[in-house]
């Protein structure tokens, strides 16, 4: 046997697996990890005892995330085109920095960007960058918005640095996602020199609370909350820019509502803004690493990100990767977000957003039939649900996780503790939310 075969033999079965529970490794699983903490030997080992001694410990050690039972934070699986996508590419190990190091690579870059402009209506003319993950995505937007404020003011920030340079002042929301932080603490704009704006009980800002000036500013708004699945109204935000304003949407899975007909109407007026991040590996189902990043003001994309500090933009049919993302040499990372958009289709795409919504309204109903407090509004893909006292939430997901039947994370919503599903696996069918609902109620009444 090829040894291909052997590799293919192995994703097999482990897919086959995937509708067995636990979701969680149990404790045997986790314990023969110890086996792999030896020194490394000496010798060559060959390349299928290698993969064997992976597959035997590394599979019952994976969360089974990419089944249809995990609902923990915000995942998403693995769509088939997708991963098989993927693991072609790994197959070409391609640079897909250049055009000239990946023709393939480039090209599905662009096209893919193309589509999902138009899918999400967003400016035609914006720049786009695929890089590793919603973090990557805001860092780099938010680069371009530095870049841009900056020029401005009379400041060139890559050449100069920021010692010396104009302020900007940046407003985020008060449940504002680390990663944002992140982002703005990686480029030097400080995560404690921000405003907070207060936020509604679904977690959205409270428009009339911001208020905007001429300097040179950055608002960050959401779309979709972790927890409750709100979104920040960016489109009333939009209109209050003043003369220097740059507005960010840190859109990690809410963008996707604009896939779909029926809640589009969440996402308003996004297409206001200057930049928007988002993840392919979570709602869009493409297997991790895998985040996206628009910019509407392409030049500053492209001087923010450029290895070459050139004077001149290249025109769209000269875009190489490397100048839109923080990366040089990496992965072809278009071709499974662009496996994926092929094998859906705006149909399909559209079918899998709203039925993990529907999915999630399933799971509220039935939690508050049973006289559970669903902390939240279901507007999207996101339910908190309170088992009564904090210490009784605590240990009902506990034993939740303990059976393993499906994986429900613990969080805490405006003081509440509070059990979160997350509904965003293309591979989750009804059945799977009935039989976790099921399990959910067992303990939850225990
Ligand atoms: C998941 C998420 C992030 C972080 O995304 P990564 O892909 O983990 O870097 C940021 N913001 C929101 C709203 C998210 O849901």
């Amino acid at each position: 046997m090829l040894f291909i075969d052997n590799v293919a033999a192995m994703a097999k079965k482990y897919l086959a697996s995937l509708d067995d529970f636990p979701v969680f490794p149990g404790k045997s699983a986790l314990e023969s990890l110890s086996r792999l903490d030896v020194p490394l030997q000496e010798e060559p080992v060959d390349a299928a005892d290698v993969l064997f001694l992976l597959n035997e410990i590394g599979s019952p050690a994976t969360v089974r995330s990419t089944g249809g039972r995990y609902f923990g934070f915000v995942i998403g699986g693995s769509l088939p085109a997708s991963m098989g996508a993927k693991w072609l590419a790994t197959v070409w190990d391609q640079n897909g920095g250049l055009t000239v190091t990946s023709p393939i690579a480039s090209a599905l870059e662009s096209i893919t960007g193309k589509w999902l402009l138009e899918l999400f209506g967003l400016p035609k003319e914006s720049g786009f960058g695929f890089v590793t993950g919603d973090t990557m995505a805001n860092f780099t937007a938010l680069a371009a918005a530095r870049h841009a404020l900056l020029l401005k003011a009379g400041w060139d920030v890559e050449a100069k640095g920021l010692f010396n340079s104009p302020e900007i002042d940046v407003i985020v929301g008060g449940e504002v996602h680390v990663s944002v932080l992140k982002a703005l603490s990686m480029l030097g704009l400080g995560r404690e020199r921000i405003s907070r704006i207060p936020v509604d009980g679904q977690g959205r800002i409270i428009p009339a609370k911001v208020s905007v000036t001429d300097r040179p500013t950055i608002i960050c708004t959401q779309a979709g909350n972790v927890n409750t699945g709100s979104f920040d109204d960016t489109g009333e935000i939009c209109g209050m820019r003043g003369a220097n304003t740059w507005v960010h949407v840190d859109a990690a899975f809410g963008l996707w509502a604009l896939a779909s007909r029926q809640k589009r109407n969440l996402v308003e007026g996004i297409g206001l803004a200057d930049s928007w991040a988002t993840d392919a590996h979570k709602w869009l189902n493409v297997p991790y690493d895998s985040g996206i990043v628009f910019v509407r003001d392409r030049p500053a994309l492209y001087a923010a990100m450029s290895a070459s500090a050139a004077a001149y933009l290249p025109d769209d049919a000269s875009r190489e990767p490397m100048h839109n993302v923080p990366e040089i040499s990496r992965e072809a990372r278009g071709v499974p977000v662009w496996a994926a958009l092929k094998s859906l289709g705006i149909k399909g795409l559209e079918a899998m957003i709203d039925r993990n919504c529907r999915q999630a309204e399933q799971f509220a109903a039935a939690l508050t039939e049973a006289g559970f407090t669903v902390l939240n509004e279901v507007m999207l893909n996101q339910v908190l649900v309170q088992f009564g006292d904090a210490a009784h939430t605590q240990q009902v997901i506990r034993a939740i996780q303990e059976e393993g039947v499906c994986w429900c994370g613990g969080t805490v919503w405006q003081g509440k503790p509070a059990m979160r599903i997350s509904v965003s696996g293309w591979r989750t069918t009804d059945e799977d939310v009935r039989r976790s609902i099921v399990s959910i109620l067992r303990h939850a009444n225990a």
